[in-house]
């Protein structure tokens, strides 16, 4: 058997339909469009590259984003001073801070200071919490991206066992509570879980996000499984391969992700698609005052 591709690519360019037209009822309705502001502070080459992915989705489906790059000796108060400034913008809708920072600069800051109504990746400790209760928020992209792989691509989450590998606060962590929203029974797996196969072969769903080039082998997925590669590892003589070694995988699972061209390409639809929805929420509030 070969794993039917759940491909990334073809979900991105219907969900950018989607929210083009969803732009242009926002426009309609209040004449202007939703807004989004990038936030740089110099340092980080790599960054920079996935600043411009945003800007170039938000170009197409009209989202009016800009970038503001910071210099690189930009203080923790300067960098709050802008953000401020943004969070009182009535135009700005959505606010992302690209990360990595210089280290001179803490995340919590970043966190602490982005208005949760604005922010549209979900790092605030208030979005956070919303999304452990269970209560309406705005989700960390990549794994409201997963989400939304999931769903275009049919995969049954009620009653199924999910196996999540990783539990950092912006893949692992906030995929299991959204799995566990759609009545899924989840598995958070670490690196110090012993005996990972043992685990990985109960999945119905299995969810890599180590970052450990090619790591689920075959023998650790149980025939049939839908196995979803988040990870992007860069491989020395260039390009790039997820944390499954795919081309054994496929040939086992029922369902998977390729890389690139799965969770990547939709992880910034998604904030894009947050930041609309941001709008919409302000604009609403604003009429309720
Ligand atoms: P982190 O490094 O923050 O977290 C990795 C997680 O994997 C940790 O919880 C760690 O465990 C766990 N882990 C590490 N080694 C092992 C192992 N041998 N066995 C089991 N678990 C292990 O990474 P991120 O969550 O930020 O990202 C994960 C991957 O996803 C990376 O490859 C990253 O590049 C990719 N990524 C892709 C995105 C996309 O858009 N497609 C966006 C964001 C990330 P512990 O907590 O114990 O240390």
């Amino acid at each position: 058997m070969t794993a039917a591709i759940l491909n990334g690519r073809t979900m991105s360019a219907e969900l950018k339909v989607e929210l083009r037209e969803e732009v242009q009822r926002y426009e309609q309705k209040h004449g202007h469009a939703p807004g989004l502001v990038i936030v740089r502070v110099e340092g980080d080459a790599a960054s920079g590259f996935y600043s411009k992915a945003i800007l170039k989705i938000a170009r197409e489906i009209g989202v009016e984003a800009r970038l503001d790059l910071l210099p690189e000796q930009t203080t923790a108060e300067e960098l709050h001073t802008a953000l401020v400034r943004l969070n009182r913008d009535d135009r700005v809708h959505g606010i992302i801070v690209q990360m990595p920072l210089p280290t001179h600069l803490s995340q919590d800051l970043v966190a602490n200071t982005i208005a949760p109504e604005k922010d549209i990746d979900g790092i605030s400790p208030i979005s956070a919490g919303n999304l452990c209760l269970g209560l309406p928020s705005f989700q960390p992209s990549t794994a409201a991206a997963v989400m939304e792989i999931l769903e275009r691509g049919n995969i049954q989450l009620e009653g199924k066992h999910v196996v999540v590998l990783g539990r950092s606060n912006v893949v692992g962590k906030p995929l299991a509570l959204l799995l566990l929203q759609k009545n899924a029974t989840v598995t958070i797996c670490h690196s110090r879980t012993p005996d990972l196969a043992s685990f990985t072969r109960q999945a119905d769903v299995l969810v890599a996000a180590v970052g450990r080039a090619t790591m689920v082998k075959a023998e650790m997925v149980r025939p049939g499984a839908t196995v979803i590669d988040v990870g992007i590892n860069a491989l020395p003589e260039g390009g790039m391969v997820g944390d499954v070694d795919y081309t054994a995988v496929q040939e086992i699972a029922g369902a998977i992700t390729p890389v690139p061209g799965g969770v990547g390409p939709l992880t910034n639809a998604l904030l894009l698609k947050q930041c609309i929805a941001a709008a919409w929420q302000q604009a609403e509030k604003r009429a309720q005052t």
